[in-house]
């Protein structure tokens, strides 16, 4: 019985999980909050200085004290091209190995033709020099989507069920056509940014006109390691193997960045530095020599994506930075599928409800409940430090909430039925499953102190079998027993649900009847007697009368104790016995 219980409680529990799973509403929800404690998993970790970026990334910022400059010495923004053309000289002749612009260079009315040359001619003339491009959404009438050059897009080869439809565009910020069709050094710098509008994702490869572009990173970690690719494999477990490192990607052909820092992490020169450097009004002491330079920006006023690791509000150019370092030591975050993370959830609200039932304390079991749930936090922030694992932990906490109320619950549950039977077994004889004798004392008292204070009519019968030795004596005492059920069960059946029916002790039983008054409990004590008398009972075959004898009395007449009371029924009782039996002796 209490198996069955067990087995439906879990039935229940099961049932209330999957839809707590399946719940879109309780699931963005969720994925907003798990997402924050990927950020703060991440700060962590930043801070327990885990992670080691790579010394060859170095970042050329736009940054607020550049953009002043420039400003102050060009009155205007962006920047004369030109001076990028300047720029891109001067670090060729410092052997870098990557020279990227995470900046667009577009068609617009501010170009100047012959600074767009020069900045055409750096950029091409120079094989280690990337250049971005970017796809939106924008309609057809605000901009038409131009056709990009062959060259720049990708072979991928999808043997996996990642599905490209959120990274599939329509329109394309085209950059200058010199540069478009004068190099093939050109990635895209799209981001993927969750429902609360932080970065966390990059794509890898986007698709536009039914082909596939590259990241901007990705190119230039290729040139960096020196092994660029043109076709690429996405294998059935969502992995591409890129210069022999396997690359998972999520459903939608995401990566999910690892942070290395906080913003300055990589090796920063403002890029007013440069400008003056090139015009002659000063020195850059840096060591450019075999290392990758991204240029972008960091101006509050000119960037205002939000990335993963909280304090950083405007890191720009610092994602690329980053996707490069995640590429050249293959940690991006891998993140655990929501199944495995269902079947954990099951696993911890299973061990929590078995702590929850077997702790007699309930502030030892809750603290042991917490303890467990922490025990699995602290393993996931470790699986994130060590293997950039991420696992959820929301889902989880709501499984552990919701395990210890169900365990309080089911506790509580059979801990009632226990005591149920606890008090039945204390309250009920077992032969005829009558109130027993200590039962009935204490009834008697209550019910004598009931009828008292609210001058109420309480009346009492007591019964004894007739020549109840003969059954024994002919039958043995198994046939007895058979009797006294018998004569229980009629009793039982033939009063008033309020009456309380007990074994008095032997083949003697008792009847309370409150708010009953004299008339009324003899008229109930001889329709007791006619229907014992009247049935038969049924032994090996043969059918065997059965009479008994009753004693009447009543509050307050014949008495205001029990004692008194059961005293007078039984006088009563012995009456009816010394007149012949099978009556009430008080007639
Ligand atoms: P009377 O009409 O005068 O009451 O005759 P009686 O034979 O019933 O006499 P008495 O009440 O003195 O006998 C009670 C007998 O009931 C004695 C005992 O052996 C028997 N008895 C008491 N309790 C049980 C029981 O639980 N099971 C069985 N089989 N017999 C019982
Ligand atoms: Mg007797
Ligand atoms: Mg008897």
């Amino acid at each position: 019985m209490k198996k069955i219980f067990y087995i439906l409680g879990l039935l229940l529990f099961a049932f209330l999980a999957v839809g707590v799973f399946r719940n879109a509403n309780l699931s963005t929800f969720v994925d907003m909050v798990e997402n924050r404690t990927f950020d703060l998993r991440q700060n962590i970790t930043i801070k327990s200085g885990s992670k080691v970026k790579d010394d060859n990334i170095a970042i050329i910022a736009i940054d607020d004290a550049s953009y002043e400059y420039i400003l102050g010495k060009y009155g205007e923004w962006p920047l004369p091209r030109d001076i990028y053309a300047k720029i891109i000289n001067y670090l060729e002749q410092k052997n870098p190995k990557v020279i990227a612009f995470d900046l667009m260079f577009v068609n617009s009315m501010k170009s100047l033709k012959n600074a767009d040359e020069e900045l055409t001619k750096s950029i091409i003339s120079n094989n280690n020099v990337y250049t971005a491009l970017n796809f939106d959404n924008q309609p057809e009438e605000l901009r038409f989507p131009p056709n990009l050059p062959d060259n720049l897009s990708v072979q991928v080869k999808n043997n996996s069920s990642i599905d490209f439809s959120d990274n599939t565009f329509s329109n394309c910020r085209s950059i200058l056509t010199s540069i478009l069709t004068g190099t093939s050094n050109i990635g895209i710098i799209n981001v993927s940014r969750a429902d609360d509008g932080v970065l966390r994702k990059m794509p890898l490869f986007v698709k536009y006109q039914d082909k596939f572009y590259p990241q901007l990173a990705l190119k230039v970690y290729e040139k960096y390691s020196g092994s660029e690719q043109k076709e690429y494999t996405i294998n059935s477990d969502n992995s591409v193997i890129i210069n022999n490192k396997k690359i998972k990607l999520d459903k939608d052909g995401n990566v999910l960045l690892n942070w290395y820092g906080d913003s300055g992490t990589y090796d920063y020169i403002p890029i007013y530095q440069l400008i003056k450097a090139v015009n002659g009004e000063g020195h850059v002491n840096y060591d450019f020599t075999g290392k990758v330079i991204y240029f972008g920006t960091t101006a509050a006023s000119l960037f205002d994506i939000k990335t993963v690791p909280t304090s950083r509000i405007y890191p720009g150019v610092e994602i690329q930075a980053t996707y490069v370092n995640n590429l050249l030591d293959n940690n991006f975050i891998i993140k655990i599928s929501r199944s495995y993370v269902f079947v954990i959830s099951i696993l911890l609200a299973l061990l929590i409800i078995f702590v929850v039932m077997k702790c007699s304390s309930i502030f030892a079991s809750i603290v042991l409940s917490l303890s467990i749930y922490t025990l699995y936090l602290a393993s996931t922030y470790l699986l994130m430090e060590k293997y950039n694992i991420w696992i959820e932990i929301i889902y989880p906490l709501i499984f552990t909430i919701l395990a210890i109320i169900f365990g309080y619950i089911v506790k509580y549950i059979i801990k009632s039925r226990d005591f149920d039977t606890q008090y039945k077994l204390a309250t009920t004889d077992g032969l005829t499953e009558l109130f027993n004798h200590r039962y009935f004392q204490e009834q008697m008292k209550f019910h004598v102190e009931q009828a008292k204070r609210y001058g109420q009519d309480l009346s009492l019968i007591i019964i004894d079998i007739d020549l109840f030795k003969q059954f024994n004596d002919t039958y043995g005492h198994q046939v007895g027993d058979i009797v006294l059920r018998f004569v229980a069960q009629i009793l039982k059946r033939n009063v008033r649900t309020t009456d309380i029916v007990c074994r008095y002790g032997g083949e003697e039983m008792s009847i309370i009847l409150p708010n009953t008054g004299l008339n009324e409990a003899i008229f109930t004590a001889q329709k007791l007697c006619k229907a014992v008398a009247e049935k038969k009972v049924k032994i090996s075959g043969k059918e065997l009368g059965v009479t008994i004898s009753l004693g009447v009395s009543s509050y307050p007449l014949h008495g205001e104790t029990p004692q008194a009371l059961i005293s007078f029924a039984d006088e009563k009782l012995y009456l009816a016995k010394n007149s012949g039996r099978n009556k009430v002796g008080n007639i």
